[in-house]
């Protein structure tokens, strides 16, 4: 199960968004938002679908950027969490992090979350797949319109941020869930290949 938890960004009427997966018993956070308040807001979510502070097992951040990892020291010590991230990433979090993520790797939570790496937006940026959903940050933005790459001033290398998302075409799903903007609860796949070909001949 897929929980959204909205940020709202201060000052601004942006939001960023977590997500908790979970079943019964067990429960993963992707992304701790950006500061204290933050991480506040994903543990009272954890009473309301039944849950305790103990069962998040663990927090994904997706990549770096504050309004993602801002909060994650907090949540960590309100929870006992363990903390993972790409190891392309790692360094910029310090000694928060538990887990160097790899491309590939299937953590052994929930069923088995799989990283896809998808570098650009930032070194270490990934999505993840769990089971029909991609997890996908700030990989993709959920545009009223369509999907599409995060803005270039926000990349660390945006033409790699595009290239990438190939890396998504051969994947299994049908959710995808975005940070900003919208989710797309089916579908989703098919809106990623209508990207790829507009990138593709634009290019
Ligand atoms: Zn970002």
């Amino acid at each position: 199960m897929i929980r959204a938890i909205r940020h709202r960004l201060l000052g601004l009427l942006e939001i960023a968004k977590s997500f908790l997966l979970y079943d019964e018993e067990t429960a993963v956070a992707v992304d701790a938002g950006h500061s204290r308040w933050c991480a506040r807001r994903i543990v009272d979510t954890l009473g309301e679908i039944g849950l305790r502070p103990g069962d998040l097992r663990l927090c994904i951040l997706t990549h770096r950027h504050w309004d993602h990892s801002g909060g994650v020291r907090a949540l960590k010590s309100l929870t006992g969490c363990e903390v993972a991230i790409h190891e392309g990433d790692a360094d910029a979090l310090g000694d928060v992090v538990d887990h160097r993520l790899k491309d590939g790797e299937v953590i052994p939570l929930l069923g088995g979350l799989r990283v896809i790496h998808v570098p650009g937006h930032t070194p270490g940026n990934i999505c993840l797949l769990y089971g029909e959903s991609l997890i996908a940050g700030d990989t993709l933005i959920g545009g009223h319109r369509g999907l599409k790459p995060p803005a270039s001033i926000y990349c660390d290398d945006y033409a790699e941020a595009v290239r990438s998302l190939e890396r998504l075409r051969g994947l299994d799903f049908d959710a995808v869930y975005v940070s900003h903007g919208v989710d797309r609860l089916r579908g989703g796949k098919e809106e990623l290949l209508r990207l790829l070909n507009h990138i593709g001949s634009s290019s």
